[in-house]
């Protein structure tokens, strides 16, 4: 009987899940497997758990609810801790695979771990993560315009988006041994507090994911004045919050697209609901400067190649990590974020501008922490994003926010600074402790 491994990645779903639907067409039966990278529970070069407990709690529920939907398919899920290219082969050999099906990433190391895997198996990738095909757009990926708005101009106009992909109605699978899936505990991790402060319980898996999408869509009505309320700083629907199922791919950007599309038809079009879409073209974009550009998009000077000397200030970055640079629009949203694992994207852009121009550090020291502690976190919206707050990225234009500007615009009566920095507030120090993100030495 002819068999093959179904790796999933950050495609961590079964519809519009391009990848294995062309395996079960392929092949007899498909062992569904996810390797967690144990590379990505170490410390970087900064001394920053790569992934922090609160996107590793956020995979975990998120595999669990895939599981429980490849059992009602019929199938199970294996779940390894290991080094993927190491493990895949072994898996193939003992369970008798001859191929491998997976959706493409985009970045330097995913495409480091592809290329070795594919030294051993046959390894087919399929677009999983993008809106448009790459083949499909007006021009070569390596042609990626290097402004947005030309970008975006050129496939609105030249490209489709392709519907959907139905989930398999059964998944024939290979018999292989049950396992539990691993647990922070198991990991080492801490479970991190949850803060009531926070803009959402964020709860991993694609139940989760299509529950808020017909929350933010169909029940409230929110994305109908999402261009209104996008700058908010305080509460669930101010914003779609889908970043965070978007980066593991517990739903699609094309499923989204649809759905804005189908509300659209049914309900409501105007600015708002346009603006959406708007936003899903900026991630979209990242991911083709990603492709563009390889590696540089983690390099100092980005992909200007611009040399800019950054000072090096354990103190200053220090402060700004635990939120106390005594700016405090700057600190009431770093403490968001190291309190529950999320910023708004108004946040975001202040407390970049503030690293980058008050504090004059590596914007890498920034992405990194961000990479630790965002429960949305993915590689080409990150970085593309801070190599604009950088200013090596695609704006030729060097951003400076006035925070405490941007605090009296976005925060006028201070609901969102009180919120975040009240007097018997939580410690950052023992927050970061507790999170176990940190290596001391570092600092
Ligand atoms: C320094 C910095 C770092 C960032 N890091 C990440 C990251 O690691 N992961 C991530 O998903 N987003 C990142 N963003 C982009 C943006 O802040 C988040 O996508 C957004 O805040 C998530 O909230 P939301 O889903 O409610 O967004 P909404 O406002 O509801 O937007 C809908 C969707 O559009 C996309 N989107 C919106 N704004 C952007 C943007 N500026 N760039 C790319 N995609 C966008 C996201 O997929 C988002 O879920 C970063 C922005 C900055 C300034």
């Amino acid at each position: 009987m002819s068999k093959a491994i179904l790796w999933f990645r950050n495609d961590l779903r079964l519809t519009d899940q391009p990848a294995l639907n062309a395996a079960l067409r392929k092949y007899k039966a498909i062992l569904p497997v996810y390797i967690l990278d144990e590379r990505l529970l170490q410390p970087d070069r900064w001394g920053f758990t790569r992934m922090g407990p609160y996107r590793l709690n956020f995979l975990l529920e998120s595999l669990e609810d895939l599981r429980d939907d490849l059992k009602e398919k019929g199938s199970d899920l294996l779940v390894k801790v290991g080094i993927p290219e190491k493990v895949i082969p072994e898996l193939a050999k003992a369970h008798d695979c001859t191929a491998v099906f997976a959706s493409h990433e985009y970045t330097h190391e995913e495409l480091q771990t592809e290329a070795k895997l594919a030294s051993h198996l046959p390894l087919h990738l399929y677009h999983s993560q993008l809106l448009f095909n790459p083949e499909d757009l007006p021009f070569a990926v390596e042609q990626t315009p290097d402004i947005f708005t030309q970008f975006r101009k050129r496939v609105e106009k030249y490209a489709d988006i392709p519907l959907p992909l139905d989930p398999p109605e059964t998944i024939a699978t290979v018999a292989f041994e049950a396992e539990s899936l691993p647990t922070l505990e198991s990991l080492g991790y801490p479970a991190p507090v949850q803060d009531d402060r926070g803009v959402l319980a964020f709860k991993g898996g694609a139940l989760a994911a299509y529950s808020r999408l017909d929350h933010y869509l169909w029940d409230t009505d929110a994305l109908a004045s999402y261009k209104q309320t996008r700058n908010g700083l305080i509460g669930a629907d101010y914003s779609s919050k889908f970043s965070a199922w978007l980066a593991n791919g517990s739903i699609s950007a094309r499923a989204i697209w649809h759905e804005v599309e189908a509300y659209e038809a049914e309900r409501t079009k105007n600015k708002d609901t346009y603006w959406m879409k708007f936003e899903l073209l900026w991630r979209e974009y990242f991911k083709y400067v990603a492709m563009r550009y390889g590696r540089k998009i983690f390099f100092k000077g980005g992909i200007q190649d611009k040399s800019v000397r950054w000072k090096n200030s354990p103190k200053a970055l220090h402060k700004w990590i635990t939120g106390t640079t005594g700016d405090d629009f700057v600190d009431a949203n770093m403490r968001e974020l190291l309190y529950t694992g999320f910023m708004s994207n108004r946040g975001r852009q202040n407390v970049a501008s503030y690293l980058v121009h008050q504090l004059k550090q590596d914007w890498r020291k920034g992405a990194a922490w961000f990479e630790s502690l965002l429960v949305d976190y993915d590689v080409a919206s990150n970085y593309g994003n801070w190599m604009y707050a950088g200013g090596v990225g695609n704006d030729p234009r060097d951003r400076v926010f006035n925070t405490q500007k941007q605090a009296r615009d976005y925060d006028k009566d201070g609901a969102f600074r009180r919120l975040w920095l009240h007097e018997d507030e939580r410690d950052p120090e023992e927050v970061i402790a507790q999170l176990g993100v940190l290596q001391a030495e570092h600092f």
